[in-house]
């Protein structure tokens, strides 16, 4: 039943085969996706080859570099998905980005730079992104984002990026009240800890892993591959009926309380 023949989903956020987006990039594919694919672009290149050659066997119908941050090349990847596809179904935002100032010590130490930067990425993107798939999901369309209990509890050292997973969850709203008229469904999946690259710079990661293998329902975290498919579910009509929703994927820890 869960089948996405014909659907075009652009992905954002696979860095390497630890990325969750790689995961849901996968399941898409599997549940029969055509995929678009974007990367941070560097200087030198390297991030793209890195993409390029995780991704590949994907047979992605392009790779866009997109930096959130710079409007210029928001506006060229959604060019290239009216070029190539003609229209877009499903939007997979699967990106953060914190200093580490952010992340470890005093909250009231929190620079402002540090702030706006983390916010930008993180939490407007979603916004900017979404702005841009509007006139081309002319068929109604599927948003999906990514985001962590953190932003809605306090979770040792997760500090600013909660702020911004907590601004995330609530544009996950707004935007699902506005596009609803248009067939398009906004949604957020939030995820339990798993080792990744952005992961891996919050402090405790591995004891944020621990720690959900005791106390959750099922005594494990959750992989990548797991997203993916709850990813897939909200991409596919299957999900026809939800928007707004934050849905954990979190091996059930979100309803412990003790
Ligand atoms: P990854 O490091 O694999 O992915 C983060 C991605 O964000 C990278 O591809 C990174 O690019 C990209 N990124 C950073 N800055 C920008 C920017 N300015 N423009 C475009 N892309 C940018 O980590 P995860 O897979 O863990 O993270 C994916 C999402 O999942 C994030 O929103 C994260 O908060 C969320 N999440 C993660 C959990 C976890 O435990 N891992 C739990 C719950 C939610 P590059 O690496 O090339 O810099």
């Amino acid at each position: 039943m869960l089948d996405l023949t014909g659907k075009n989903a652009l992905v954002t956020g696979i860095a390497n085969n630890r990325s969750i987006a790689w995961g849901i990039a996968q399941q898409l594919h599997q549940a029969g996706a055509n995929i678009g694919v974007t990367y941070l672009p560097d200087e030198k290149g390297r991030f793209e080859k890195k993409v390029r050659e995780l991704a590949d066997e994907l047979n992605p119908a392009f790779y866009v570099p997109c930096d959130v941050q710079n409007d210029q090349q928001v506006e060229d990847t959604f060019a290239t998905v009216a070029e190539k596809w003609g229209k877009l179904d499903i939007l997979i935002h699967c990106l953060a980005f914190a200093d580490k100032e952010g992340l470890t010590g005093d909250f009231t130490a929190i620079p402002r730079e540090a702030f706006t930067k983390s916010l930008d990425i993180s939490t407007f993107s979603l916004t900017r992104l979404a702005r841009s798939a509007k006139p081309l999901m002319t068929e109604g369309g599927s948003i999906i984002t990514l985001t962590y209990l953190g932003g809605v509890k306090v979770i040792p050292n997760y500090n600013l990026m909660g702020v911004a997973k907590a601004g995330l969850e609530m544009s996950v709203r707004y935007l699902a009240a506005e596009l609803g008229g248009q067939k398009i469904r906004v949604n957020g999946i939030s995820a339990g800890p798993i080792r990744t690259l952005a992961s891996s710079a919050v402090g405790g990661i591995l004891d944020m892993i621990h720690h959900v293998e005791e106390i959750a329902p099922l005594h494990r975290t959750v992989t990548q591959i797991e997203v993916g498919n709850t990813a897939a579910f909200l991409a596919s009509d299957l999900a026809s009926g939800i928007t707004g929703q934050i849905i954990y994927v979190d091996s059930g820890y979100e309803i412990m309380g003790m």
